[in-house]
């Protein structure tokens, strides 16, 4: 199959509708990452992209809405006063709620589950495509599974080549992380990955909300997280990653000394450093993280895809503050160092 990369004019938009429609994929971009959709009311359409992605069956999808009355399909009840507010607040936005689902939704698009995670997207693309397909889409992020998450069309090209008819190019994903979902099912909101719209935002609106554990710390095995999706394999550079947390200068001489000896040791050591740090590491390898969480956040995925490219055998990256957005900056980096992430205020010990 030829996979066409095309701008997102009304006449691409009224093409991916229909393939959408007649139970064919398109990837396109959202303000979080890019999505592969299928229609969610179709589960052989559905079943496509597991396929393409090599996606394991019992990782379920979220379904994208582009108006509220779009979810009556979707869920099996009305929404809590909490789940209303938030949606009142968050959306559209990078904010993915999981409800009871109805009877209507393919069980493909759960993976089994009796609930049902929806989110209603912000980037005008993914809206209008949504509005013109006419019913729900079903869409991950559109990266083969185990590769970080796309944030441009170039990256959805490298992992969907041949497997796909069309990308829909909208550039740059303003946020760059995944959506934030939140399990609606039970007395209070609770984070099951930390994206975009963060646990203190949810807490202001919503009254209180609570970060489910498993957020910053690897799994146990045979544990089963409330987010299946977590329990796979997160995309990790070739060469060993670790993340240094602590007060800035700390952090610096830390890893400093230990890029050093991984030189003298013969190694290929690279730095990922916020952009105002790089001058501190001298003559030593350094990539950006940019300027400040915000930028690191839309950077993160892009810069775990060069790190092989780059050719380094260990990486030492700058850790941020875990709150905030600073939160699941540190969930998705966190994951592709295996959670290797040394505290220099505390000894240096590592986690
Ligand atoms: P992706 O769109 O590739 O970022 O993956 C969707 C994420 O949402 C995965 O981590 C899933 O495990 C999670 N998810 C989707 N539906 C549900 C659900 N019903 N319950 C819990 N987590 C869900
Ligand atoms: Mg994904």
């Amino acid at each position: 199959m030829y996979t066409r990369v095309l701008p997102p004019s009304e006449g691409t938009l009224r093409q991916a509708a229909e393939y959408i429609r007649s139970g064919e994929l398109v990837a396109f971009p959202t303000e979080t990452v890019y999505g592969l959709g299928a229609n969610a009311l179709d589960g052989n359409a559905v079943l496509r992209i597991f396929e393409a992605k090599g996606r394991p069956g019992d990782n379920p999808l979220i379904a994208h809405i582009a108006t509220i009355d779009q979810l009556d399909d979707l869920i099996l009840a009305e929404p809590s006063p909490a789940a209303k507010v938030m949606m009142e607040a968050f959306w559209p936005g990078p904010l993915t709620m999981i409800f009871p689902k109805s009877a209507y939704v393919p069980s493909e698009v759960t993976a089994g589950l009796d609930t049902i995670a929806v989110r209603m997207p912000s980037h005008p693309v993914a809206r209008r495509l949504i509005e013109l397909a006419g019913v729900p889409i079903a869409a991950p992020s559109a990266n083969r599974s185990g590769r970080p998450s796309p944030t441009a069309a170039q990256h959805v090209l490298e992992d969907m080549d041949g497997r796909i008819p069309l990308i829909i190019d909208g550039g740059a994903c303003a946020v760059g992380l995944e959506s934030t979902v939140a399990d609606m099912t039970g007395e209070v909101p609770r984070v099951l990955r930390p994206g975009g719209v963060t646990a203190e935002q949810i807490a202001a609106v919503a009254g209180s909300c609570a970060v489910d554990d498993s957020v910053m710390r690897p799994l146990k095995a045979g544990e089963k997280p409330r987010s299946p999706g977590m329990k796979y394999r997160h995309y990790a550079p070739k060469g060993e990653l670790t993340l240094f947390g602590g007060s800035a200068s700390r952090v610096c001489c830390a890893i400093c000394e230990r890029y050093d000896a991984a030189l003298a040791q013969g190694a290929r050591p690279l730095i990922l450093a916020m952009e105002a740090n790089i001058p501190a590491y001298g003559k030593r390898r350094v990539v950006s993280l940019g300027d400040g969480e915000e930028e690191m956040a839309r950077r993160i995925f892009a810069l775990l895809r060069d790190a092989d490219a780059l050719n380094a055998d260990v990486l030492f990256s700058e850790a941020v503050e875990a709150s905030g957005l600073g939160l699941a900056i540190m969930n998705r980096l966190g994951r592709a160092a295996a959670f290797h992430i040394v505290n220099v205020d505390e000894g240096g010990d590592e986690a």
